[in-house]
């Protein structure tokens, strides 16, 4: 049982858990992982400074005000410090944990307000709203209304990162998966399988041909596929931003939604997402009507890529002639441990050349909403990022939509020329190129 002294700062529900920062051994071993730290040399921006921070405020010996917001605010929650740590703390959750007291105890003002509300409690849970937002989107891409923006200067209106992620946008070429075609879609060839597809916020806006890979990628390895249409937003962002009420909501009503069906495995192509939906266990653990169900469904979930290399993908024949590297995303390596299956499938592709990145798992700065909340550290970590990409390749792979945004942004800011693509698109384009070159799927 935890103790909290009556003394915590600490007031709301879901405390962070004295369990987990007092395993801390103030060792310093996460200092070079740190992101934060290795860009600003401060404690109270290092993993061990934000623990005891944390420890200091259940112990009331600080109180939840700015000062004590800062350094909480500018973790990445990337959790490289956690694989660096010898000791197992587990820095994200607690950070998640101390945002959830923040959300309560310093509420957003203003224009933030106004923003957590319409984006978090109206727009994000609500399949509906985020397809019209897409609808809203790919009008103001096609209908000349960005062009003249852009012409005009309108744009200038806008501080200058969010200036530079409209200028990144990449052109939204379909509407979202969810929002179109069945629920349903059969295996090509023998089936192998039966999974659910979650088909995440940000990824089927943005990137509705991300999700459309997976799709065919997934049925062409012998996989019957489910998109539930009840499905909803998995509260990845709404944890980064304290607010764990609505997290616990859209967790509760997903599980209730994946479990009415029997499946193999519930799939992800976005790591952000995935990792949420794997720790949904952790979220709802007070919870003892979910207690064994988010458990389950914490059990089923996998990241496409590792699904794919556990089936046993079957290798593409089509040639890419192309020059290739791989961005680990945070929360693919640190957070769910994956960084090998993305790399096999890449090397299964006929023709492709990966170059390795160095530090490929260092977080690029997208970080959930941190490039928009956060944008000066953001806008560094991206500078270094593009820095190491090695010379000559065609293509940057990885798994993640907030870094494939984040990316894009370092691009153009950069006038690189580098594709950003999702790892499974490149697996699809092999799949295809083998098709027009005869072997069509059954
Ligand atoms: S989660 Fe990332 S930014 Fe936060 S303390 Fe750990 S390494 Fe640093
Ligand atoms: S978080 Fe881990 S690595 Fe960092 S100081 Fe504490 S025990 Fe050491």
């Amino acid at each position: 049982m935890v103790k909290t002294s009556n003394l915590s700062s600490f007031l709301w529900e879901d405390a962070p858990d004295e369990n987990k920062f007092s395993e801390c051994v103030h060792c310093g071993m996460c200092l070079e992982a740190c992101p934060t730290y290795q860009e600003t040399g401060l404690e109270h921006h290092s993993p061990r400074g934000r623990v005891y921070l944390i420890k200091s405020a259940a112990e009331g010996k600080l109180q939840l005000n700015n000062y004590f917001k800062e350094p909480i605010d500018s973790c990445l929650a990337c959790r490289a410090c956690e694989t660096a740590c010898p000791s197992g703390v587990q820095v994200g959750a607690l950070i998640e944990e101390t945002r959830g007291q923040l959300y309560h105890a310093t509420p957003a003002k203003g224009a933030g307000r106004v923003v957590q509300k319409l984006f978090l409690r109206d727009i994000f849970p609500s399949p509906k709203r985020m397809q019209l937002l897409g609808k809203m989107t790919r009008l103001y891409q096609k209908s000349g209304l960005q062009r003249s923006a852009r012409k005009l200067k309108l744009l200038r209106v806008l501080p200058a990162h969010l200036q530079e992620m409209e200028a990144a946008l990449p052109k939204l070429k379909t509407s979202p998966l969810l929002g179109r075609g069945g629920e349903l879609y059969s295996a090509y060839g023998e089936k192998r399988a039966t999974v659910a597809m979650i088909t995440g916020c940000v990824m089927d806006v943005v990137y509705s041909d991300v999700n459309e890979a997976t799709l065919n990628v997934l049925r062409r390895n012998g996989c019957d596929v489910w998109i539930p249409k009840a499905q909803k937003c998995c509260g990845a962002l709404h944890l980064h931003a304290g607010d764990r009420e609505q997290a616990k909501q859209l967790a509760k009503h997903n599980i209730d939604v994946f479990l009415s069906n029997e499946v193999d495995a519930i799939i992800i192509n976005a790591a952000g997402c995935g990792s949420t939906l794997k720790e949904y266990d952790e979220l709802l653990k007070n919870d003892v009507r979910y207690a064994e169900r988010s458990h389950l469904f914490a059990e089923k979930t996998k990241d496409v890529s590792e699904f794919l290399v556990d089936l046993g993908l079957i290798a593409p024949k089509g040639k890419l002639d192309m020059k290739v590297t791989y961005h680990d995303a945070c929360h693919l390596a640190h957070a769910q441990g994956i960084r090998q299956a993305p790399r096999e499938i890449l090397e299964m592709i006929p023709g492709l050349v990966v170059e390795a990145m160095p530090d490929s798992d260092r977080c690029c700065g997208s970080a959930g909403i941190y490039n928009i909340t956060q944008p000066e550290m953001a806008s560094q970590l991206l500078d270094r990022k593009m820095n190491d990409i090695p010379s000559g390749c065609d293509a940057v792979a990885m798994g993640n939509p907030g870094c494939m945004m984040q990316f894009q942004v370092g691009v153009v800011k950069h006038h690189r020329s580098e594709q950003i693509v999702h790892t499974i698109q490149l697996l699809n384009d092999a799949y295809e190129r083998e098709d027009s070159d005869g072997g069509m799927p059954t």
